[in-house]
C-alpha cells in the first residue's frame, strides 16, 4: 500500500504513544498484578486501529505525561485532515485527566480549539475557548482566538467585548478594533467609516460591478489597494494610478512613486510583457490568492497590499487578449 509521508509519520508517532502506553502498563500491571488494565489496554488499542480512538484518551488519567504525546497525535491527525480523530482523541483526554492539573487542561483545551478553527467548526471552537476561559479568564492567547473567531462567525458586537477585555489586560491593539467596527458597519449597510484600504477596496469593486463613477474613490489614487483592478478598467478615469498604468502599458515613463513593476513594464514595452498580481500581507509576508481583510497567518488587520510582478506574455493569453 503506498502512503504518502505525513500519514507514515503519524503512525510511527502513533506506535511510539502506545509502546510507551503499553511499557508504563507492563509496570503498572507487574506492580500491582492487575492484568485486566493491559488487556482493557489491548482491547482498546484493537479498536483504536481502526476507526475508535475515544478509548485511548482514557490513559491520561494513568498518567499525565501521556497528555503531551497525545495531543502531538491529535494534531498531526489534524494536519492530515483526519479532524474526527483528532477531535475524538483529545475529547477522550479531556474526559479522563486529572482535572486538578488545570495547566494541562489548559493546553488540551487550546489544542481542541485548534483543530475545531481548522475543521471549520467555528462554534465548537469558540465554546471550547470559552471552557478554557472559565479556568484561565486571562489567557491572553485564548482571548485572541475568540476574536478571531467572533469575527468569522459574523458576531461583531462580541468580538468587539472581547477585545475591551484584552484592552483591560494591557494588550495593544494592532488594528483589530477599527476593522472589526468597520466590519460591523458593513454588516449593518453603513458605508465604513474606518480608514482602511480593505473598506476603500470594497467601495471600489461595488461601484465597478455596478457601473457607477469611480472617479473620487479613495482607492482610486492608492496602488496598494486598487493596482489589480485598475490594471483591467477600460473607461476613462481621473486617477494617478490609472494614468500611471496606462503609460507603463504604452512604454512611457511612469512617475517615481509607482510600483516598480510599472517602471519595468515600461521599459519592457517592446518584448510582449504582462503584470501578475498577487495579495500580500505587509507584516509578515504572506501571500494569498485573494485580498484579505485579516491576515489568515500574522491575524494582523488591514495589512493586505495588491503586489504586481512583470511577467512575459504567453502565446495564449496574447491570443486571448489582442
Ligand atoms: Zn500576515
Amino acid at each position: 500500500m503506498n502512503r504518502d509521508p505525513l500519514t507514515n509519520i503519524l503512525a510511527f508517532l502513533a506506535v511510539i504513544v502506545f509502546v510507551a502506553i503499553i511499557g508504563y502498563l507492563l509496570g503498572r500491571a507487574k506492580r500491582s498484578n492487575k492484568q485486566k488494565i493491559l488487556e482493557k489496554f489491548l482491547n482498546g488499542f484493537a479498536i483504536a486501529d481502526g476507526q475508535d480512538f475515544k478509548e485511548i484518551g482514557a490513559f491520561a488519567a494513568m498518567s499525565q505525561s501521556f497528555i503531551e504525546p497525545l495531543c502531538i497525535l491529535a494534531k498531526g491527525y489534524a494536519h492530515s485532515g483526519e479532524f474526527e480523530k483528532a477531535i475524538a482523541l483529545l475529547q477522550s483526554v479531556l474526559n479522563h485527566m486529572p482535572k486538578s492539573n488545570k495547566t494541562k487542561e489548559v493546553e488540551v483545551l487550546q489544542s481542541l480549539a485548534d483543530i475545531y478553527t481548522e475543521a471549520g467548526m467555528l462554534m465548537r471552537a469558540s465554546e471550547t475557548i470559552l471552557s478554557l476561559l472559565k479556568i484561565d479568564s486571562r489567557n491572553i492567547d485564548a482571548l485572541n482566538k475568540l476574536v478571531i473567531l467572533r469575527e468569522k462567525q459574523g458576531e461583531y458586537e462580541k468580538a468587539l467585548e472581547v477585545l475591551d477585555v484584552l484592552e483591560e489586560l494591557g494588550r495593544v491593539d494592532n488594528g483589530s478594533r477599527e476593522y472589526i467596527k468597520g466590519l460591523l458597519e458593513l454588516k449593518n449597510e453603513k458605508k465604513p467609516t474606518v480608514q482602511s484600504r480593505y473598506f476603500d477596496r470594497i467601495e471600489l469593486q461595488n461601484a465597478i460591478f455596478s457601473n457607477e463613477s469611480i472617479d473620487g474613490l479613495k482607492a482610486a489614487s492608492d496602488y496598494k489597494t486598487s493596482l489589480d483592478l485598475l490594471w483591467y478598467y477600460n473607461k476613462p478615469l481621473n486617477s494617478i494610478v490609472f494614468e500611471n498604468i496606462n503609460s507603463a502599458k504604452n512604454g512611457q515613463d511612469v512617475n517615481d512613486g509607482a510600483p516598480f513593476a510599472l517602471k519595468l513594464l515600461a521599459k519592457a514595452s517592446n518584448i510582449k510583457a504582462d503584470l501578475r498580481f498577487s495579495y500580500k500581507c505587509e507584516i509578515c509576508g504572506h501571500e494569498d490568492a485573494m485580498f484579505f481583510g485579516r491576515c489568515p497567518k500574522c491575524q494582523n488587520a488591514n495589512s493586505c497590499f495588491v503586489d504586481a510582478s512583470v511577467v512575459q506574455k504567453t502565446n495564449i493569453e496574447s491570443a486571448m487578449f489582442t
